[in-house]
């Protein structure tokens, strides 16, 4: 059982971050307007961040999720320093050729920069509110499984290196405390509750939104959306991402299509919604059509099953 969950996180992240690609940025109304509703990949938009990237490719949601698991299989452990490093391995690149930036945010960009220039990881961070830390964290829900307390700890620090703000470290807290809750199949009411529990000890305003997401549920999908918001800023995609999972708690396919939808920073949205879906409901309900046409699904497969390796060991 849990390596179907382990694989579906992964791949969830991934594929909600490849399908939601294609309409990153788009407002809603203007997604409706050029394909009625997308349900499959699609290639980057022309002049967009994403205009090279082919349809299945991902970007730097599902890039920055598998550095922080590499760091985690080549440690035995969460390790800020190991997962830093990686980080920069992976930002010389991309500054060697700017072709390689899959969308990496500029305050991911320039906590790198501070980082390969030797300041150290918990104060290399930046301050901006982005959503950079939560994006990427559910290896953290993943290496703790049905464990908040450690969850929300190594979450705070693996939000450190790039994003301090108090904003972003609650995005991260609350999406890996959903990931590792959502592993042990804990009711989705009570993943809402718990995250948004662990994430008020650093910013009550997130937790209160997500806590709103109770009353959006019933509302229509664009009515949920235009108060939840859908921008890139933590406070926006944390709580739109949980209720994408919290309206359709059975239905993987549907979580992502709502997410995918909504506008906005849709493949960050989509690849946190993905990542607790999956981890809910495991491997076998992702449609072939998406698994298929998902790039490098090998590796993500391989890296998912490493991490249950480690993480076994903390099941109680
Ligand atoms: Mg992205």
């Amino acid at each position: 059982m849990f390596r179907k969950k382990y694989r579906g996180c992964l791949l969830g992240t991934a594929i909600g971050d490849a399908l939601g690609m294609q309409t990153e940025g788009m407002q809603p109304e203007d997604i409706k307007q050029k394909f009625t509703i997308v349900f499959d990949y699609g290639k980057g938009r022309a002049d967009s961040i994403n205009e090279n990237l082919r349809p299945g490719q991902y970007t730097d949601d599902t890039e920055q999720t598998i550095i922080l698991a590499r760091s985690i299989i080549r440690s035995g452990k969460f390790d800020p320093v190991e997962f830093s490093t990686l980080l920069v391995e992976h930002y010389e690149k991309i500054i060697v050729d700017p072709k390689l930036n899959r969308g990496w945010g500029s305050t991911s960009l320039a906590a790198c920069k501070r980082l390969s220039e030797g300041i150290v990881w918990n104060e290399s961070g930046d301050r901006s509110p982005t959503c950079g830390s939560s994006m990427r964290v559910s290896p953290i829900g993943l290496l703790h499984p049905g464990r908040p307390d450690e969850t929300e700890e190594n979450a705070r620090l693996s939000s450190l290196p790039t994003h301090k703000s108090p904003e972003s470290i609650a995005g991260a807290v609350a999406v890996a405390v959903a990931v590792s809750l959502a592993i042990m199949n804990t009711n989705p009411d009570l993943i809402i509750q718990t995250s948004a529990e662990h994430a008020s000890k650093y910013d009550s305003t997130l937790a209160e939104k997500i806590l709103s997401i109770e009353k959006v549920r019933h509302l229509p999908e664009n009515t949920a959306f235009s108060i939840l918001k859908t921008s890139f800023m933590t406070r926006d995609i944390v709580p739109s991402a949980l209720y994408c999972f919290a309206k359709n708690p059975l239905d993987f396919p549907k979580t992502l299509i709502t997410a995918i939808n909504a506008g906005g920073d849709t493949d960050s949205i989509a690849s946190v919604a993905g990542a607790i879906s999956g981890a809910y409901l495991g491997a076998d309900v992702i449609p072939k059509r998406w698994y298929n046409g998902l790039e490098n699904r090998g590796e993500i497969e391989s890296i998912a099953l490493a991490l249950w390796e480690i993480a076994k060991h903390n099941i109680q």
